[in-house]
């Protein structure tokens, strides 16, 4: 089995991308390393117990490889997260601020049963911008509760304990 360095070994970081002075972890290289990637799902599945989650909310795109196996896995519901104009049908919308401008996270309304205990999850939180939105989607208008919020990857000094503190936060590695 691995182990923490070995796991922080497997992911690759990208200096200057996407613009220059920004250090990109890229976990295409867990996609890569099935014993890094099991690693993940093996981690993440103590989570749906520990949380008592009955629910995976999945945030585009890279959201999406961890928490499809993980709700197969567990025989729950994967409802997806997707920006603006790519769910057909009912949507729920939420706008968030980004470093310049802003951007919007939908869901489709019929994915949710109300009063589910939805667990987020995405590649990594830096701002938490992101995961902040989504939950909005989940508490406001999927009239359901937020188990929690999950990711491989943590940035803590970018500073988004502040924004996600209705819920608890899980992450398998952190990063300054
Ligand atoms: P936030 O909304 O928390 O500021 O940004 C998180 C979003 O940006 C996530 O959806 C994540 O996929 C993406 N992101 C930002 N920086 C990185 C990075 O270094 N690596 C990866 N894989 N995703 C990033």
């Amino acid at each position: 089995d691995m182990n923490l360095k070995e796991f922080d070994e497997s992911i690759r970081r990208v200096k200057d991308f996407p613009k220059p002075g920004i250090n990109f972890y890229d976990i295409t290289s867990i996609l890569t390393n099935s014993e890094a990637f099991g690693y993940c799902l093996e981690q993440m599945n103590l989570w749906i117990d520990e949380l008592e989650v009955d629910t995976l909310l999945a945030v585009e795109a890279r959201g999406f490889l961890f928490a499809a196996p993980l709700a197969q896995m567990r025989k729950i519901p994967l409802v997806l997260a997707r920006k603006k104009g790519k769910l057909p049908g009912k949507t729920w919308c939420e706008e968030y601020s980004l470093e310049y401008g802003t951007d919007v996270v939908c869901i489709q309304q019929e994915d949710i049963a109300p009063g589910s205990r939805v667990l987020l999850i995405d590649d990594l939180i830096a701002t938490g911008g992101t995961l902040k939105a989504t939950a909005a989607l989940v508490k406001n208008q999927a009239r359901s509760s937020l188990a929690g919020y999950a990711a491989v990857i943590g940035l803590p000094f970018l500073g988004y304990e502040k924004h996600l503190d209705d819920a608890p936060i899980r992450t398998l590695i952190n990063y300054q």
